[in-house]
Protein backbone atom coordinates (compact mmCIF):
# COMPACT_ATOMS: atom_id res chain seq x y z
CA UNK A 1 0.00 0.00 0.00
CA UNK A 2 1.12 3.87 -0.92
CA UNK A 3 1.98 6.20 1.52
CA UNK A 4 -0.25 9.07 0.60
CA UNK A 5 0.96 12.60 -0.50
CA UNK A 6 0.73 14.84 2.62
CA UNK A 7 -1.27 17.65 0.14
CA UNK A 8 -4.13 15.32 -0.21
CA UNK A 9 -4.55 14.67 3.64
CA UNK A 10 -6.79 16.97 5.55
CA UNK A 11 -7.66 16.84 9.84
CA UNK A 12 -11.21 17.28 10.69
CA UNK A 13 -10.65 16.30 14.04
CA UNK A 14 -7.07 16.26 15.46
CA UNK A 15 -6.31 13.90 17.76
CA UNK A 16 -4.20 10.73 17.97
CA UNK A 17 -5.09 7.32 17.16
CA UNK A 18 -7.24 5.61 20.26
CA UNK A 19 -5.21 2.38 21.52
CA UNK A 20 -8.46 1.22 23.01
CA UNK A 21 -9.97 1.32 19.65
CA UNK A 22 -11.20 -2.18 17.85
CA UNK A 23 -10.24 -1.02 14.62
CA UNK A 24 -9.59 1.65 11.77
CA UNK A 25 -13.19 2.89 10.41
CA UNK A 26 -12.97 4.02 6.31
CA UNK A 27 -16.35 5.68 5.57
CA UNK A 28 -16.16 5.34 1.93
CA UNK A 29 -18.52 8.43 0.80
CA UNK A 30 -17.78 9.43 -2.26
CA UNK A 31 -14.56 8.02 -3.58
CA UNK A 32 -16.68 4.47 -4.13
CA UNK A 33 -14.07 1.84 -4.93
CA UNK A 34 -11.62 -0.36 -3.67
CA UNK A 35 -8.53 0.72 -6.33
CA UNK A 36 -7.00 3.82 -7.03
CA UNK A 37 -8.22 5.20 -4.23
CA UNK A 38 -6.01 7.40 -1.51
CA UNK A 39 -8.56 7.25 1.00
CA UNK A 40 -8.10 3.91 1.04
CA UNK A 41 -4.71 3.60 0.70
CA UNK A 42 -4.32 5.46 3.74
CA UNK A 43 -6.60 3.71 6.39
CA UNK A 44 -5.08 0.53 5.01
CA UNK A 45 -1.37 2.27 6.16
CA UNK A 46 -2.87 3.11 9.52
CA UNK A 47 -4.36 -0.28 10.06
CA UNK A 48 -1.33 -2.00 9.32
CA UNK A 49 0.87 0.36 11.60
CA UNK A 50 -1.64 0.49 14.17
CA UNK A 51 -2.12 -3.08 13.82
CA UNK A 52 -5.40 -2.90 13.67
CA UNK A 53 -8.14 -4.58 11.51
CA UNK A 54 -9.71 -2.46 8.78
CA UNK A 55 -13.76 -1.77 8.59
CA UNK A 56 -14.96 -0.05 5.46
CA UNK A 57 -18.36 1.30 6.39
CA UNK A 58 -20.28 2.52 2.96
CA UNK A 59 -23.80 3.72 3.04
CA UNK A 60 -27.13 4.88 1.39
CA UNK A 61 -29.50 7.42 2.44
CA UNK A 62 -33.29 7.75 1.38
CA UNK A 63 -33.36 11.39 2.38
CA UNK A 64 -31.21 12.67 -0.31
CA UNK A 65 -32.93 15.25 -2.88
CA UNK A 66 -33.44 13.73 -6.36
CA UNK A 67 -33.20 10.11 -4.87
CA UNK A 68 -35.23 7.60 -7.39
CA UNK A 69 -34.28 4.25 -8.53
CA UNK A 70 -31.83 5.51 -10.87
CA UNK A 71 -29.08 6.91 -8.61
CA UNK A 72 -29.76 4.20 -5.87
CA UNK A 73 -29.22 1.64 -8.07
CA UNK A 74 -25.63 3.07 -9.19
CA UNK A 75 -24.61 3.40 -5.38
CA UNK A 76 -26.47 -0.39 -4.87
CA UNK A 77 -24.71 -2.05 -7.76
CA UNK A 78 -21.21 -0.90 -6.26
CA UNK A 79 -22.28 -1.67 -3.05
CA UNK A 80 -23.13 -5.87 -3.96
CA UNK A 81 -19.22 -5.48 -5.41
CA UNK A 82 -17.27 -4.46 -3.07
CA UNK A 83 -19.60 -6.86 -0.36
CA UNK A 84 -18.77 -9.76 -2.63
CA UNK A 85 -15.02 -8.48 -3.55
CA UNK A 86 -14.31 -7.44 0.53
CA UNK A 87 -15.75 -11.48 1.82
CA UNK A 88 -12.63 -13.03 0.09
CA UNK A 89 -10.21 -10.47 2.21
CA UNK A 90 -9.66 -9.70 5.64
CA UNK A 91 -11.11 -6.52 5.16
CA UNK A 92 -14.42 -6.13 7.27
CA UNK A 93 -17.20 -4.31 5.36
CA UNK A 94 -20.74 -2.81 6.86
CA UNK A 95 -23.17 -1.96 3.85
CA UNK A 96 -26.08 -0.21 5.19
CA UNK A 97 -29.18 1.17 2.94
CA UNK A 98 -31.47 3.04 4.98
CA UNK A 99 -35.31 1.20 4.70
CA UNK A 100 -36.93 4.49 6.20
CA UNK A 101 -36.07 8.19 6.14
CA UNK A 102 -33.95 8.88 9.68
CA UNK A 103 -33.28 5.21 10.33
CA UNK A 104 -29.40 5.38 10.11
CA UNK A 105 -29.13 8.30 12.19
CA UNK A 106 -26.72 7.83 15.19
CA UNK A 107 -24.77 4.35 12.45
CA UNK A 108 -21.58 6.91 12.21
CA UNK A 109 -21.20 7.71 15.56
CA UNK A 110 -21.68 4.47 17.39
CA UNK A 111 -19.24 2.74 14.62
CA UNK A 112 -16.60 5.74 15.69
CA UNK A 113 -17.15 5.04 19.06
CA UNK A 114 -15.57 1.88 18.63
CA UNK A 115 -12.92 2.67 16.53
CA UNK A 116 -9.39 4.13 16.71
CA UNK A 117 -9.43 6.46 14.00
CA UNK A 118 -11.66 7.27 10.79
CA UNK A 119 -10.66 8.00 7.63
CA UNK A 120 -13.39 9.66 4.87
CA UNK A 121 -13.20 10.62 1.47
CA UNK A 122 -12.53 14.12 1.39
CA UNK A 123 -14.86 15.58 -1.87
CA UNK A 124 -17.48 18.16 -2.78
CA UNK A 125 -19.41 15.97 -4.98
CA UNK A 126 -23.19 16.43 -3.93
CA UNK A 127 -24.04 16.16 -0.74
CA UNK A 128 -20.58 15.13 0.31
CA UNK A 129 -19.90 18.52 1.96
CA UNK A 130 -22.87 17.38 4.49
CA UNK A 131 -20.93 14.55 5.14
CA UNK A 132 -17.70 15.79 5.91
CA UNK A 133 -19.59 18.12 8.64
CA UNK A 134 -20.47 15.25 10.31
CA UNK A 135 -17.14 13.21 9.82
CA UNK A 136 -15.40 17.07 11.59
CA UNK A 137 -18.61 16.88 14.68
CA UNK A 138 -17.97 12.57 15.65
CA UNK A 139 -16.00 13.36 19.40
CA UNK A 140 -12.98 11.62 21.40
CA UNK A 141 -11.69 9.70 17.72
CA UNK A 142 -9.03 11.14 15.27
CA UNK A 143 -10.47 11.90 11.77
CA UNK A 144 -8.95 12.63 8.44
CA UNK A 145 -10.11 13.42 4.90
CA UNK A 146 -8.74 12.05 1.85
CA UNK A 147 -8.79 13.34 -1.55
CA UNK A 148 -8.93 11.41 -4.26
CA UNK A 149 -10.75 13.64 -7.01
CA UNK A 150 -8.45 14.51 -10.07
CA UNK A 151 -4.67 14.16 -10.60
CA UNK A 152 -4.47 17.59 -9.54
CA UNK A 153 -4.96 17.71 -5.73
CA UNK A 154 -7.98 19.92 -4.99
CA UNK A 155 -5.70 21.59 -2.39
CA UNK A 156 -2.88 22.39 -5.29
CA UNK A 157 -4.17 25.68 -6.10
CA UNK A 158 -5.49 28.30 -3.84
CA UNK A 159 -8.22 29.86 -6.26
CA UNK A 160 -10.47 29.13 -8.61
CA UNK A 161 -10.03 29.91 -12.21
CA UNK A 162 -12.63 32.06 -14.32
CA UNK A 163 -11.36 30.03 -18.31
CA UNK A 164 -10.22 26.53 -18.78
CA UNK A 165 -6.89 28.23 -20.58
CA UNK A 166 -6.51 29.98 -17.30
CA UNK A 167 -6.88 26.78 -15.16
CA UNK A 168 -4.53 24.75 -18.20
CA UNK A 169 -1.74 27.16 -17.23
CA UNK A 170 -1.98 26.96 -13.94
CA UNK A 171 -2.08 22.75 -14.69
CA UNK A 172 0.90 22.88 -17.26
CA UNK A 173 2.68 24.26 -13.99
CA UNK A 174 1.96 22.56 -11.10
CA UNK A 175 0.28 18.95 -12.25
CA UNK A 176 4.03 17.40 -12.92
CA UNK A 177 5.22 17.56 -9.79
CA UNK A 178 2.02 15.17 -9.18
CA UNK A 179 2.07 13.15 -11.42
CA UNK A 180 3.76 10.62 -10.38
CA UNK A 181 1.28 10.24 -6.57
CA UNK A 182 -0.86 7.61 -8.02
CA UNK A 183 -3.03 5.69 -5.92
CA UNK A 184 -2.60 1.41 -5.10
CA UNK A 185 -3.97 -0.18 -8.28
CA UNK A 186 -4.86 -3.00 -6.30
CA UNK A 187 -4.24 -2.13 -2.66
CA UNK A 188 -5.94 -5.35 -1.23
CA UNK A 189 -3.49 -7.82 -2.91
CA UNK A 190 -1.67 -9.75 -0.68
CA UNK A 191 -2.64 -8.00 2.69
CA UNK A 192 -1.55 -8.62 5.97
CA UNK A 193 -3.97 -7.18 8.48
CA UNK A 194 -5.90 -8.28 11.45
CA UNK A 195 -9.46 -9.91 10.77
CA UNK A 196 -12.17 -7.72 12.86
CA UNK A 197 -13.58 -10.76 14.66
CA UNK A 198 -17.14 -9.46 15.34
CA UNK A 199 -18.77 -5.77 15.37
CA UNK A 200 -21.06 -5.08 19.27
CA UNK A 201 -23.94 -7.07 18.67
CA UNK A 202 -26.06 -3.61 19.46
CA UNK A 203 -25.07 -1.96 16.21
CA UNK A 204 -25.98 -5.22 14.20
CA UNK A 205 -29.73 -5.22 15.37
CA UNK A 206 -30.37 -1.65 15.26
CA UNK A 207 -28.90 -1.16 11.65
CA UNK A 208 -28.91 -4.37 10.33
CA UNK A 209 -26.14 -4.09 7.23
CA UNK A 210 -27.62 -5.06 3.80
CA UNK A 211 -27.30 -8.49 2.95
CA UNK A 212 -25.89 -9.88 -0.94
CA UNK A 213 -29.10 -10.90 -1.63
CA UNK A 214 -30.72 -7.20 -1.21
CA UNK A 215 -27.51 -5.87 -2.91
CA UNK A 216 -27.26 -8.37 -5.62
CA UNK A 217 -31.35 -7.51 -6.35
CA UNK A 218 -33.08 -4.90 -8.68
CA UNK A 219 -36.12 -5.74 -7.13
CA UNK A 220 -34.70 -4.31 -3.91
CA UNK A 221 -34.83 -0.24 -5.02
CA UNK A 222 -38.56 -0.95 -5.33
CA UNK A 223 -39.00 -1.32 -1.60
CA UNK A 224 -37.07 1.58 -0.42
CA UNK A 225 -39.30 5.06 0.14
CA UNK A 226 -37.86 6.95 -3.08
CA UNK A 227 -38.78 8.62 -6.70
CA UNK A 228 -40.03 5.15 -8.28
CA UNK A 229 -40.98 7.47 -11.28
CA UNK A 230 -37.43 7.85 -12.58
CA UNK A 231 -36.61 4.09 -13.40
CA UNK A 232 -33.21 2.65 -13.44
CA UNK A 233 -31.76 2.08 -16.55
CA UNK A 234 -29.83 -0.55 -18.05
CA UNK A 235 -26.69 1.16 -17.06
CA UNK A 236 -24.99 -0.91 -14.33
CA UNK A 237 -22.62 0.45 -11.83
CA UNK A 238 -19.95 -0.54 -10.06
CA UNK A 239 -15.86 -0.73 -11.00
CA UNK A 240 -16.28 -3.65 -13.39
CA UNK A 241 -18.77 -2.04 -15.72
CA UNK A 242 -16.74 1.15 -15.74
CA UNK A 243 -13.47 -0.55 -16.42
CA UNK A 244 -14.79 -2.46 -18.97
CA UNK A 245 -16.47 0.50 -20.30
CA UNK A 246 -12.45 2.10 -20.24
CA UNK A 247 -11.18 -0.80 -21.67
CA UNK A 248 -13.16 -0.26 -24.86
CA UNK A 249 -13.58 3.13 -25.12
CA UNK A 250 -9.25 3.36 -24.77
CA UNK A 251 -9.22 0.17 -27.57
CA UNK A 252 -11.84 1.04 -30.01
CA UNK A 253 -12.88 4.84 -29.67
CA UNK A 254 -10.31 6.65 -28.46
CA UNK A 255 -8.14 6.75 -32.38
CA UNK A 256 -11.38 8.77 -33.59
CA UNK A 257 -12.11 10.76 -30.13
CA UNK A 258 -10.90 13.87 -31.73
CA UNK A 259 -13.01 13.66 -34.57
CA UNK A 260 -16.19 11.93 -33.48
CA UNK A 261 -16.71 12.98 -30.14
CA UNK A 262 -19.46 15.78 -31.39
CA UNK A 263 -21.23 13.70 -33.70
CA UNK A 264 -24.25 11.44 -31.86
CA UNK A 265 -24.24 9.18 -34.31
CA UNK A 266 -20.99 8.11 -34.10
CA UNK A 267 -20.83 7.33 -30.41
CA UNK A 268 -17.28 8.68 -30.19
CA UNK A 269 -17.15 10.21 -26.51
CA UNK A 270 -15.99 7.19 -23.26
CA UNK A 271 -19.49 7.46 -21.74
CA UNK A 272 -17.38 7.54 -18.36
CA UNK A 273 -18.78 10.23 -16.73
CA UNK A 274 -21.56 8.56 -14.60
CA UNK A 275 -18.63 5.87 -13.12
CA UNK A 276 -16.52 8.95 -12.62
CA UNK A 277 -19.58 10.69 -11.01
CA UNK A 278 -20.21 7.68 -8.35
CA UNK A 279 -16.38 7.22 -7.76
CA UNK A 280 -16.48 3.48 -9.18
CA UNK A 281 -13.85 4.77 -11.51
CA UNK A 282 -10.78 6.83 -10.74
CA UNK A 283 -10.06 9.56 -13.30
CA UNK A 284 -5.91 8.00 -12.74
CA UNK A 285 -6.89 5.01 -13.89
CA UNK A 286 -8.80 6.66 -16.97
CA UNK A 287 -5.29 8.28 -17.04
CA UNK A 288 -3.20 5.77 -16.76
CA UNK A 289 -5.22 3.93 -19.32
CA UNK A 290 -4.68 6.28 -22.12
CA UNK A 291 -0.72 6.89 -21.00
CA UNK A 292 -0.14 2.90 -21.91
CA UNK A 293 -2.47 2.68 -24.90
CA UNK A 294 -0.24 6.25 -26.22
CA UNK A 295 3.21 4.16 -24.99
CA UNK A 296 3.86 8.08 -22.95
CA UNK A 297 6.22 8.88 -20.36
CA UNK A 298 6.56 12.59 -18.80
CA UNK A 299 9.58 12.62 -20.83
CA UNK A 300 7.36 14.04 -23.47
CA UNK A 301 5.91 16.74 -21.23
CA UNK A 302 6.41 20.14 -23.39
CA UNK A 303 8.69 22.96 -21.41
CA UNK A 304 5.96 25.50 -22.56
CA UNK A 305 3.05 25.71 -20.15
CA UNK A 306 1.55 28.43 -22.47
CA UNK A 307 -2.42 27.33 -21.85
CA UNK A 308 -2.36 25.48 -25.02
CA UNK A 309 -5.31 22.85 -25.72
CA UNK A 310 -2.68 20.84 -28.01
CA UNK A 311 0.65 19.69 -27.72
CA UNK A 312 1.38 19.86 -24.18
CA UNK A 313 1.45 16.58 -23.33
CA UNK A 314 3.49 14.88 -26.60
CA UNK A 315 0.61 12.68 -26.73
CA UNK A 316 -1.77 11.81 -30.01
CA UNK A 317 -4.54 14.55 -30.81
CA UNK A 318 -7.06 12.20 -30.10
CA UNK A 319 -5.76 11.42 -26.60
CA UNK A 320 -4.74 15.42 -25.88
CA UNK A 321 -8.25 16.26 -26.76
CA UNK A 322 -9.34 13.70 -24.36
CA UNK A 323 -7.46 14.62 -21.45
CA UNK A 324 -8.43 18.18 -21.81
CA UNK A 325 -12.07 17.49 -20.93
CA UNK A 326 -11.38 14.49 -18.32
CA UNK A 327 -8.62 16.51 -16.21
CA UNK A 328 -8.89 20.58 -17.48
CA UNK A 329 -12.69 20.77 -17.51
CA UNK A 330 -13.52 18.15 -15.33
CA UNK A 331 -10.91 19.17 -12.45
CA UNK A 332 -11.46 22.78 -13.12
CA UNK A 333 -15.60 22.01 -11.84
CA UNK A 334 -14.06 20.03 -9.28
CA UNK A 335 -11.43 22.94 -8.05
CA UNK A 336 -14.18 25.81 -8.39
CA UNK A 337 -16.57 23.54 -6.14
CA UNK A 338 -14.17 23.00 -3.39
CA UNK A 339 -13.04 26.93 -3.27
CA UNK A 340 -17.04 28.04 -3.88
CA UNK A 341 -19.07 25.89 -1.69
CA UNK A 342 -22.08 28.22 -2.96
CA UNK A 343 -21.15 28.01 -6.88
CA UNK A 344 -24.56 26.71 -7.44
CA UNK A 345 -26.13 29.62 -6.32
CA UNK A 346 -27.83 31.77 -9.55
CA UNK A 347 -25.56 34.69 -7.34
CA UNK A 348 -22.34 33.05 -7.92
CA UNK A 349 -22.49 33.64 -12.13
CA UNK A 350 -19.67 36.15 -13.19
CA UNK A 351 -21.20 39.74 -12.89
CA UNK A 352 -20.91 40.20 -16.83
CA UNK A 353 -22.84 37.40 -17.57
CA UNK A 354 -25.38 38.12 -14.73
CA UNK A 355 -25.65 41.75 -15.90
CA UNK A 356 -26.17 41.49 -19.73
CA UNK A 357 -28.70 38.28 -19.14
CA UNK A 358 -30.78 40.32 -16.90
CA UNK A 359 -30.34 43.52 -19.15
CA UNK A 360 -32.29 41.10 -21.82
CA UNK A 361 -34.81 40.10 -19.76
CA UNK A 362 -37.47 41.95 -21.18
CA UNK A 363 -36.48 41.31 -24.48
CA UNK A 364 -39.68 39.33 -26.37
CA UNK A 365 -39.08 34.96 -26.63
CA UNK A 366 -40.50 33.69 -29.17
CA UNK A 367 -41.66 30.65 -27.12
CA UNK A 368 -41.37 30.21 -23.33
CA UNK A 369 -42.27 26.62 -21.85
CA UNK A 370 -43.00 25.49 -18.12
CA UNK A 371 -41.18 22.85 -16.54
CA UNK A 372 -43.73 20.31 -17.12
CA UNK A 373 -43.41 21.20 -20.87
CA UNK A 374 -40.10 20.97 -20.77
CA UNK A 375 -39.44 17.59 -18.71
CA UNK A 376 -42.10 15.78 -21.22
CA UNK A 377 -39.79 17.08 -23.88
CA UNK A 378 -43.08 19.13 -25.61
CA UNK A 379 -41.74 21.97 -26.99
CA UNK A 380 -41.98 23.11 -31.00
CA UNK A 381 -38.27 22.16 -31.80
CA UNK A 382 -37.67 17.85 -32.91
CA UNK A 383 -34.42 18.36 -31.24
CA UNK A 384 -34.74 19.28 -28.41
CA UNK A 385 -36.93 16.79 -27.82
CA UNK A 386 -34.90 14.41 -28.73
CA UNK A 387 -32.51 15.13 -26.27
CA UNK A 388 -35.21 15.40 -23.37
CA UNK A 389 -36.10 12.31 -24.17
CA UNK A 390 -32.52 10.58 -24.31
CA UNK A 391 -32.48 12.03 -20.97
CA UNK A 392 -35.37 10.65 -19.14
CA UNK A 393 -35.12 7.38 -20.97
CA UNK A 394 -31.05 6.52 -20.78
CA UNK A 395 -30.35 9.25 -17.95
CA UNK A 396 -27.82 10.68 -20.38
CA UNK A 397 -27.29 13.57 -23.00
CA UNK A 398 -24.64 13.32 -25.83
CA UNK A 399 -22.45 16.10 -24.73
CA UNK A 400 -22.81 18.57 -27.88
CA UNK A 401 -27.00 17.95 -27.58
CA UNK A 402 -26.21 19.15 -23.76
CA UNK A 403 -24.88 22.26 -24.78
CA UNK A 404 -27.41 23.27 -26.88
CA UNK A 405 -30.21 21.56 -24.65
CA UNK A 406 -29.26 24.18 -22.07
CA UNK A 407 -29.18 27.23 -24.30
CA UNK A 408 -32.42 26.49 -25.32
CA UNK A 409 -33.82 26.49 -21.86
CA UNK A 410 -32.09 29.83 -20.92
CA UNK A 411 -33.99 30.90 -24.50
CA UNK A 412 -37.17 29.56 -23.55
CA UNK A 413 -38.01 31.00 -20.34
CA UNK A 414 -38.76 34.26 -18.70
CA UNK A 415 -35.94 34.86 -16.65
CA UNK A 416 -32.24 33.23 -16.03
CA UNK A 417 -32.43 32.05 -12.49
CA UNK A 418 -35.76 30.09 -13.84
CA UNK A 419 -33.67 28.52 -16.58
CA UNK A 420 -30.95 27.87 -14.16
CA UNK A 421 -33.48 26.09 -11.94
CA UNK A 422 -34.97 24.46 -15.27
CA UNK A 423 -31.63 22.62 -15.55
CA UNK A 424 -30.74 21.78 -12.59
CA UNK A 425 -33.87 19.89 -11.67
CA UNK A 426 -34.11 18.18 -15.26
CA UNK A 427 -30.18 17.61 -15.21
CA UNK A 428 -29.95 16.34 -11.55
CA UNK A 429 -33.37 14.31 -11.34
CA UNK A 430 -32.82 12.32 -14.69
CA UNK A 431 -29.00 12.31 -15.79
CA UNK A 432 -26.96 8.98 -14.43
CA UNK A 433 -23.72 11.57 -13.53
CA UNK A 434 -25.81 14.38 -12.31
CA UNK A 435 -25.24 16.17 -9.10
CA UNK A 436 -21.81 16.51 -9.85
CA UNK A 437 -19.59 19.40 -9.73
CA UNK A 438 -19.63 19.18 -13.85
CA UNK A 439 -23.14 19.23 -13.27
CA UNK A 440 -22.66 22.86 -11.82
CA UNK A 441 -20.23 23.80 -14.57
CA UNK A 442 -21.96 22.33 -17.62
CA UNK A 443 -25.42 24.18 -16.20
CA UNK A 444 -23.57 27.30 -15.63
CA UNK A 445 -21.54 27.57 -18.29
CA UNK A 446 -24.91 27.53 -20.34
CA UNK A 447 -24.96 31.08 -18.31
CA UNK A 448 -21.46 32.66 -19.28
CA UNK A 449 -19.18 30.62 -16.49
CA UNK A 450 -15.53 29.57 -17.75
CA UNK A 451 -16.61 31.38 -20.71
CA UNK A 452 -16.03 35.05 -22.75
CA UNK A 453 -18.57 37.37 -23.92
CA UNK A 454 -19.66 37.03 -27.70
CA UNK A 455 -21.91 39.97 -29.84
CA UNK A 456 -24.54 40.63 -28.31
CA UNK A 457 -28.05 39.17 -29.07
CA UNK A 458 -31.44 39.39 -27.75
CA UNK A 459 -32.81 37.39 -25.16
CA UNK A 460 -28.50 35.90 -24.24
CA UNK A 461 -27.43 39.26 -24.22
CA UNK A 462 -23.40 38.39 -24.72
CA UNK A 463 -24.01 34.94 -23.53
CA UNK A 464 -22.87 32.64 -26.47
CA UNK A 465 -25.84 31.10 -28.10
CA UNK A 466 -26.72 27.87 -29.66
CA UNK A 467 -29.12 27.28 -32.49
CA UNK A 468 -30.88 23.65 -33.44
CA UNK A 469 -30.69 24.95 -37.17
CA UNK A 470 -26.46 25.20 -37.17
CA UNK A 471 -26.38 21.61 -34.87
CA UNK A 472 -28.45 20.01 -37.48
CA UNK A 473 -25.64 20.98 -39.98
CA UNK A 474 -22.76 21.04 -38.07
CA UNK A 475 -23.12 17.27 -36.51
CA UNK A 476 -24.28 13.95 -37.93
CA UNK A 477 -27.38 13.28 -36.64
CA UNK A 478 -29.74 11.46 -38.47
CA UNK A 479 -29.46 7.70 -36.53
CA UNK A 480 -30.03 10.14 -33.30
CA UNK A 481 -33.22 12.03 -34.48
CA UNK A 482 -34.25 8.38 -35.82
CA UNK A 483 -34.10 6.92 -32.34
CA UNK A 484 -35.15 9.75 -30.40
CA UNK A 485 -37.88 11.87 -32.11
CA UNK A 486 -40.72 9.74 -31.26
CA UNK A 487 -43.74 11.41 -30.70
CA UNK A 488 -45.55 8.71 -30.19
CA UNK A 489 -47.64 9.35 -26.42
CA UNK A 490 -45.62 7.47 -23.56
CA UNK A 491 -42.58 7.53 -25.73
CA UNK A 492 -41.09 9.55 -22.82
CA UNK A 493 -41.87 9.03 -18.73
CA UNK A 494 -44.24 11.43 -16.64
CA UNK A 495 -42.72 13.66 -14.69
CA UNK A 496 -43.39 13.64 -11.30
CA UNK A 497 -42.76 17.38 -9.97
CA UNK A 498 -42.93 16.10 -5.96
CA UNK A 499 -39.70 13.51 -6.20
CA UNK A 500 -40.60 11.21 -4.16
CA UNK A 501 -43.96 8.55 -4.01
C1 LIG B 1 -25.95 21.71 -19.46
C2 LIG B 1 -24.84 20.74 -19.15
C3 LIG B 1 -24.96 19.89 -18.07
C4 LIG B 1 -23.93 18.98 -17.77
N1 LIG B 1 -24.09 18.15 -16.69
C5 LIG B 1 -23.12 17.26 -16.39
C6 LIG B 1 -23.29 16.35 -15.30
O1 LIG B 1 -24.32 16.38 -14.62
N2 LIG B 1 -22.29 15.49 -15.02
C7 LIG B 1 -21.15 15.42 -15.78
O2 LIG B 1 -20.28 14.61 -15.48
N3 LIG B 1 -20.96 16.27 -16.81
C8 LIG B 1 -21.92 17.17 -17.15
N4 LIG B 1 -21.74 18.01 -18.23
C9 LIG B 1 -20.46 17.97 -18.96
C10 LIG B 1 -20.42 16.96 -20.12
O3 LIG B 1 -21.60 17.03 -20.87
C11 LIG B 1 -20.25 15.53 -19.66
O4 LIG B 1 -19.19 15.43 -18.73
C12 LIG B 1 -19.92 14.58 -20.82
O5 LIG B 1 -20.89 14.67 -21.81
C13 LIG B 1 -19.88 13.16 -20.31
O6 LIG B 1 -19.79 12.25 -21.36
P1 LIG B 1 -18.50 11.36 -21.56
O7 LIG B 1 -18.16 10.69 -20.29
O8 LIG B 1 -18.75 10.52 -22.76
O9 LIG B 1 -17.42 12.49 -21.88
P2 LIG B 1 -16.02 12.41 -22.63
O10 LIG B 1 -16.07 13.34 -23.78
O11 LIG B 1 -15.62 11.02 -22.92
O12 LIG B 1 -15.02 13.08 -21.57
C14 LIG B 1 -14.34 12.31 -20.56
C15 LIG B 1 -14.65 12.90 -19.19
O13 LIG B 1 -14.25 14.26 -19.12
C16 LIG B 1 -15.15 15.00 -18.32
N5 LIG B 1 -15.81 16.02 -19.14
C17 LIG B 1 -16.15 15.94 -20.44
N6 LIG B 1 -16.73 17.10 -20.85
C18 LIG B 1 -16.77 17.89 -19.77
C19 LIG B 1 -17.26 19.21 -19.55
N7 LIG B 1 -17.78 19.94 -20.53
N8 LIG B 1 -17.16 19.73 -18.31
C20 LIG B 1 -16.60 19.02 -17.31
N9 LIG B 1 -16.11 17.77 -17.47
C21 LIG B 1 -16.20 17.22 -18.69
C22 LIG B 1 -16.19 14.01 -17.81
O14 LIG B 1 -15.78 13.54 -16.54
C23 LIG B 1 -16.13 12.91 -18.85
O15 LIG B 1 -16.57 11.66 -18.39
C24 LIG B 1 -22.76 18.93 -18.56
C25 LIG B 1 -22.64 19.81 -19.65
C26 LIG B 1 -23.67 20.69 -19.95
C27 LIG B 1 -23.52 21.61 -21.12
Amino acid sequence: MRKVPAIRIRQLVDAPPRAEGSFVLYWMTATRRLEWNFALDHALHLAKSLGKPLLIFEAVSVAYPWASDRHHQALLDGMGEHREALSHTSVAYYPYVERRRGSGRGLLSSLAASACFVVTDDSLVFLNGRLLQAAGRLEGVGVQAVDSCGLLPLRAAERTFTAAYHFRRFLHKSLPEHLGDAPSRAPLSQLDLLKLASLPEPILYRWSPASAAELESRYFVSTLPIDHSVAATSWVGGAAAGRAALNGFVRDRLPRYFEDRNHPDRDGASGLSPWLHYGHLSSHEVFQAVIDAEGWSPLRLSEKADGRRNGWWGMSEPAEAFLDQLITWRELGYGYSAHQPDGARYEALPEWARNTLEDHVADRREYTYSLGKFAGAETHDDLWNAAQRQLVQEGRIHNYLRMLWGKKILEWTEHPREALDVMIELNNRYAIDGRDPNSDSGIFWVMGRFDRGWPERPVFGKVRSMTSKSTRRKVDLEQYLAKWADRRPGAHAAYDPRGRP
